[in-house]
């Protein structure tokens, strides 16, 4: 029998919904054989602080920002325990003071705002627009208002024009930090994210690209922001051991004012992350290809919008997003709440309340008042994500979007 017809009856019927997906769409990506096999070694070691006293040859966290640095193609990386720590670290190594204004895209997650309160700075949101970017508009009106810096989500991957918004941040002297925790291994026009701006952020939390459980990575080509990062993490004065390093004098010049705030990664951590970088490019093509074709499907039910993409955008989609068009955010809810029922997770941006990751800008009262954010709150209100396991099968797919379809119809 056609499961959709079963769908169809359960409205008349009130039956629970019979069509299910027995999958958890939060499956993290496994850590690689030889990720197990380096952790272990590490950990009978025993050498597991972030600086022992044995040289740099030896330490995990050193070979991975190396590594890091080599894959990005940038002079220095330091790896720290999150990408939250990095984004708090490059908004200090890059000179901002309490009290000075930091722009950043109103759709963002809870931590980036979080560290530009963290580092004492005052969040500016910038809107959100139909594709899920940055509005360059409001950027433009915004970078205005006397913010020095920019820190640019690259949010659940999408990646704005960044030809444009380099250009307006250097015409206002604004330094841009790309928040790149989606777009590890993606490129804007043949460039990688994160070699746009002073700074950028990776992750290395269980739903981005490298899984390491928790993680981050700081890089730049500035010898200066380098040395602070590092100084900043918490080096004990023994910098000298970080992989990917400026020079021994660069260090000087920072070192009596730079506190240490002990935030860097663990050997365990970089030990199960470093072998993932080789698989980057493989498991690229294993969510794009799912992503296309859950778009595919997606983009062919009523009510459902998949914004096209720009082409110069090479994105790596380990999620992807959707709207609901046309329907009142109750019925939102209440599709989103069948579809939960039936084994589809989708994360809904729209909730009044804050949930999950789906916390938004309005959520976040230690940001002080803004402007009233119209167009991000209608995009917000009818804006979908839904994650994208790696071993996610056409069928497993199909079966997604049938009960999005079915959750549509029933919800009329
Ligand atoms: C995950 C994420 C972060 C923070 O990463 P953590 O490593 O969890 O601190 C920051 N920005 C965006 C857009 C993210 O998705």
């Amino acid at each position: 029998m056609d499961p959709l017809a079963n769908a169809m009856e359960d409205r008349n019927t009130d039956n629970p919904p019979r069509v299910v997906l027995r999958r958890d769409l939060g499956e993290p990506a496994p850590i690689p054989a030889s990720g197990l096999r380096r952790a272990e070694q590490v950990m009978q070691r025993g050498y597991i602080t972030r600086y022992g006293e044995f040289g740099r040859e030896q330490s995990e966290v050193a070979l991975l920002e190396k590594d890091f640095a080599a894959y990005l193609g940038c002079r220095y990386a330091v790896a720290l325990n999150s990408c939250g720590s990095a984004l708090f670290l490059a908004l200090l190594s890059t000179g901002v003071q309490p009290g000075d204004r930091v722009l950043l895209n109103a759709f963002t997650l809870a931590p980036v705002p979080g560290s530009i309160v963290h580092a004492g700075a005052v969040p500016v949101f910038v809107e959100c627009n139909d594709q899920y970017l940055i509005d360059l508009g409001d950027l433009a009106r915004k970078a205005e208002t006397g913010a020095g810096v920019l820190m640019l989500s690259h949010m659940r991957g999408h990646i704005a024009d960044m030809h444009a918004v380099t250009e307006l941040c250097r015409r206002h002297g604004i330094t841009l930090i790309e928040d790149c925790a989606h777009t590890l291994g993606a490129k804007w026009d043949g460039t990688p994210s994160g070699r746009f701006g002073e700074v950028a952020c990776y992750s290395f939390q269980s739903y981005k690209h490298i899984n390491a459980g928790e993680g981050g990575m700081l890089v730049t080509d500035d010898p200066d922001i380098a040395a602070k990062a590092i100084l900043y993490s918490g080096s004990y004065m023994m910098y000298g051991q970080n992989g990917a390093a400026p020079a021994a004098e660069v260090f000087a010049r920072h070192q009596a004012s730079i506190p240490n705030l002990s935030l860097r990664m663990h050997e365990v951590t970089a030990a199960i992350a470093r072998p993932q970088i080789q698989l980057l490019e493989e498991r690229g093509r294993a969510w794009n290809a799912s992503y296309q074709d859950l778009a595919a499907r997606l983009a062919a039910v009523e009510h459902v919008t998949v914004p096209a993409r720009d082409s110069r955008e090479e994105y790596i989609a380990s999620s992807i997003q959707f709207s609901f068009t046309g329907i009142s955010a109750e019925r939102i809810a209440r599709i989103v709440d069948r579809c939960a029922a039936q084994g589809v997770g989708i994360k809904w941006f729209g909730r009044p309340e804050p949930r999950g990751f789906t916390s938004h800008f309005e959520h976040w009262g230690y940001a002080p008042e803004q402007p009233l954010m119209n167009q991000t709150r209608e995009i917000l209100s009818r804006l979908c994500d839904m994650r994208i396991p790696l071993t996610l099968t056409p069928e497993d797919r199909r079966l997604i979007v049938q009960v999005i379809a079915d959750s549509i119809q029933a919800t009329r």
